[in-house]
């Protein structure tokens, strides 16, 4: 059986950047199958460039030999990816033996995230690495590939937290340091809302959208923006940081220090406090989680269904700012509230009322949808990291 861990070592001396280039053909086929023009669009590189590539893959047995138009994929291998999205009130994991489609994950998800602190949360999120591994009929030595989605910002130059670390976080947290020790691989982090915004844009049915904008609206608001291929990450990881912009300079203090920012209006906290207010006067059961205000919303409760409309039509505000900006051909809607069609519906009016014709009712390309892959995006996002990250890691060594 082949084994993507010794691919310098199973193929003939090369150049460095011929070998460069099919290690980045054969990590682009790993994280998704396709032809080799697909192949093509997805590195950036030449079709003749991938041609080659392949044709080396082939002689030294990791991709079968394949038609000029039929699709590329990897042999028989036992390497596995592995994803990790570490939420405030919920982990998933996701991890898939790479000759797999990229929809053949075994997956863990708990509803313990990491809002009691990481060194509480670890030894469970150790438990569901293992556990997803195993899923995969493989072992935790097979691990090739690790990436981490978390909802805070990321310094793409240290993979460090960018300041200010907000809490559950704290200073000297390192879950890439932690788990990359623990599985012996080189660990790859990023916000959550950008691994959304790389999976919609890989795994969904757009993969020729060339602006994307994934919002993720959960505990708290972020988005992702993706220009073709590349994730638009800023100087200090801040780009898409649409929580925190002011939508009410007099309203309530955020615990980023700014006073009215999106996430103090439409985050869960938020949503929860005026459920709560409404439902105590009007003597309704107290609903405490998100969950269960979309529950009940999704079962015609007035209040939650007022609640849940609105906050997608204060969203749509800002994401009119963000189209008349960026004029992206698509905009994704993910997280937990997006799993509300009323989201999705209030969204879309303030959108035709705020943001540029052009930009959103006129232009045909326009697109605003909710996420395809649902509460997987982000996790699946973090294992495209993680092979993507093996990439550059390759190309230092
Ligand atoms: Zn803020």
């Amino acid at each position: 059986m082949a084994d993507v861990q010794d691919l310098f070592g199973r193929l003939p001396e090369a150049g460095p950047t011929r070998a460069a280039n099919r290690r980045k053909v054969l990590l682009a086929v790993a994280i998704k199958s396709g032809t080799q023009a697909d192949i093509a669009y997805r590195t950036l590189l030449s079709q003749a460039t991938v041609s080659a590539a392949v044709r080396e893959l082939v002689e030294a047995g990791l991709v079968p030999g394949t038609k000029e138009r039929g699709k590329i994929v990897l042999s028989p291998v036992n390497d596995v990816g592995v994803g990790v999205h570490l939420g405030t009130n919920h982990t998933t994991v996701v991890a898939r033996r790479l000759d797999a489609d990229f929809d053949q994950v075994t997956s863990r998800v708990s509803s313990e995230g990491v809002s009691r602190g990481w060194h509480r949360a670890l030894p469970e999120v150790r438990q569901m690495i293992d556990a997803a591994i195993a899923g995969t009929g493989g072992r935790r030595s097979d691990v090739f590939s690790l990436g981490i989605a978390v909802p805070r910002m990321i310094n793409p130059r240290t993979g460090g937290f960018t300041q200010p670390i907000l809490p559950p976080w704290r200073e000297g947290d390192d879950p890439a340091g932690d788990l990359g020790a623990w599985l012996g691989v080189r660990t790859f982090i990023d916000n959550d809302a950008n691994l959304g915004a790389l999976a919609e844009r890989t795994y969904g049915t757009r993969e020729h959208a060339e602006t994307v904008v994934y919002v993720k609206a959960s505990t708290g608001i972020g988005a992702g923006i993706i220009v073709h291929t590349s994730v638009l990450r800023g100087h200090g990881g801040m780009a898409g940081e649409i929580g925190h912009l002011t939508v009410d300079p007099n309203g309530a203090v955020c615990q980023c220090g700014g006073r009215g920012c999106l996430e103090t209006v439409i985050g869960a906290d938020a949503l929860i406090a005026q459920v709560h207010g409404a439902r105590t006067r009007n003597g309704a059961p107290v609903l405490e989680t998100l969950e269960q205000v979309i529950a009940a919303a999704h079962a015609r409760d007035a209040v939650c269904m007022r609640v849940i409309r609105d906050a997608g039509r204060i969203l749509g505000q800002s994401l009119a700012q963000l189209c008349n900006l960026l004029n992206p051909d698509l905009v994704v809607l993910g997280g937990r509230l997006a799993q509300s069609q009323l989201l999705l519906e209030g969204c879309r009016e303030s959108l035709q009322r705020f943001a540029l014709p052009g930009a959103v009712v006129e232009n045909p390309q326009f697109v605003l949808d909710s996420s395809e892959l649902g509460t997987w995006a982000e996790a699946q996002g973090a294992l495209i990291l993680g092979l993507r990250g093996m990439e550059y890691a390759g190309s230092n060594a």
